[in-house]
């Protein structure tokens, strides 16, 4: 018999979850106005809402805790992470930011500009992740998604759905002035297009083109390790290297790159971008210094990039990777299983549920996976998150409603966090909730929205009271 594939770990601490029942969430519910993210976390049972900060650190990452060294300039956490970050991407420059947004607004700010300084500027990508794409439009710029069209249909199997398509974007290369273009944004793994990875070959054909036109190439990085896993499976060529030599080889094809370390840094708050150059870095220090903190702490305690040093060692391990991407396919597999649509193949951090296809009755004006989202908690006390509608928000233009290919409820899974037997208890809240889904009919409306990001405090009511 082949032996199953443990944790590589075992849990030495442990938090209580409060079980709540269906009559009091549905209270909860309603007092935070239909919108997740405004339940305590004591009104959830199992929370999928993100996989950002919400993962378990090893015991090696709270011994650096302890050694974490607090002093303003120069510290030595900051070389240990400064030390981690060359080794494992190859940048020799690198700024500390409190998490990813951080990253992407001073990084903006350098290559875009600040104010209105984007209007008429284009940055083409990969579906740009939310608060990219708001740190980019709040300039006045345009973020173009270039993705393979593979990747809005979930019931397409590729193995690299978050791949840019080439010919989308050589064309917006040809068609606009190199001064239009201040920077190409690739996202590894592709997050709002289902937690997809680019494959190697991509990702070198993306830099080539980068080249020809003279744009800088940088690449949000949050899942850069689960990205390389999936280049170790499915890539023809790479089964026999290391993850480490997998991720020093897509970097060397970047100028530089954001991370949001509450992903696959494994720590609960964080950022950093990382430079090839000098002159860009040193253009960069002046707005971290400004809007996060001296260069050698930027937004991050000591202690923090201490145990952010030694995260993101751990998270290029095989065999963490193995068993994280194995839990998440442990429950995609469940749900399939069942009937019920999931996008394909399973990503790396989430498992996202089609909910057009789970609710076929509900209107798209009426927010399907938000509907979704709000019935699974009142099922069984998980959060999920809506990745529709809600989030795809309104063209900052027209103000018009911009519907999305897909309406998806992603259940992200925390690092480390939860066991199978969650996994299993999550499966038989969808499934129960499958058996009903024919008549929910309808869903939400808006009645307060903020004008940017405004799937954070969006409140909503029922349509049918
Ligand atoms: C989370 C995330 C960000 C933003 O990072 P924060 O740490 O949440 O500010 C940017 N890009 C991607 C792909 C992300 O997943």
């Amino acid at each position: 018999m082949q032996l199953p594939i443990p944790e590589p770990y075992r849990i030495k601490m442990v938090e209580p979850i409060y079980p709540s029942t269906r009559k009091e969430r549905e209270q909860w519910i309603r007092e935070a106005k239909y919108n997740l993210f405004n339940l305590r976390s004591e009104q959830v049972i199992i929370d999928l809402l993100t996989d950002s900060g919400t993962g378990a650190m090893s015991s090696a990452q709270w011994a650096e805790i302890m050694l974490g060294d607090e002093s303003y300039a120069g510290a030595s956490s900051y070389y240990k992470l400064k030390q981690t970050i060359k080794d494992i991407f190859g940048f020799d420059y690198f700024l500390p930011t409190h998490q990813g947004r951080a990253a992407e607004n001073v990084l903006f700010s350098t290559l875009i500009g600040v104010g209105n300084a984007g209007v008429g500027k284009l940055v083409p990508g990969n579906s740009h992740f939310d608060t990219t794409k708001g740190h980019i439009e709040f300039r006045g710029a345009h973020a173009i998604d270039c993705t393979i069209n593979e990747a809005f249909d979930t019931q397409v199997e590729h193995p690299f759905k978050g791949n840019v398509d080439l010919e989308k974007l050589e064309k917006v290369f040809k068609t606009y002035p190199r001064e239009q273009i201040p920077v190409c944004m690739l996202t590894i793994t592709c997050n709002s297009s289902g937690g997809q990875p680019v494959s190697m070959e991509n990702v070198k054909a993306v830099s080539g083109l980068c080249k020809k036109y003279k744009v800088p190439l940088y690449i949000d990085s949050a899942r850069f390790a689960e990205n390389a896993y999936f280049i170790k499976i499915r890539e023809p060529g790479y089964q026999n290297k290391t993850i480490p030599e997998i991720v020093r080889e897509l970097y060397s094809y970047a100028d530089g790159m954001t991370m949001s370390s509450k992903k696959d840094g494994i720590v609960n708050i964080g950022g950093f971008i990382g430079f090839r150059d000098e002159e860009t870095f040193k253009k960069a220090s002046t707005f971290n210094i400004m809007f996060e903190g001296f260069n050698t702490y930027g937004g991050m305690a000591g202690r923090d990039m201490g145990a952010l040093s030694v995260g993101l060692r751990e998270a290029t391990q095989f065999e963490y990777l193995e068993s994280r991407i194995n839990q998440v396919a442990y429950l995609g597999k469940k749900l399939t299983d069942a009937g019920i649509v999931v996008q394909r193949p399973y990503g790396g951090h989430a498992i996202f549920v089609d909910a057009k296809r789970f609710f076929p009755n509900v209107p798209k004006e009426e927010f399907i996976a938000q509907t979704l989202g709000i019935e699974l908690y009142k099922e069984g006390g998980i959060r999920g998150v809506e990745i529709g509608t809600l989030l795809a928000d309104r063209d900052p233009e027209t103000r018009q409603e911009r519907y999305p290919a897909l309406e998806l409820l992603r259940l992200a899974i925390p690092r480390r966090t939860y066991t199978n037997a969650h996994m299993d208890y999550v499966a038989a809240a969808l499934i129960n909730l499958k058996e009903r889904s024919a008549e929910i009919k309808h869903g939400y409306r808006i009645i307060r929205e903020a004008p940017i990001m405004r799937h954070f405090t969006v409140e909503l009511e029922p349509v049918q009271q």
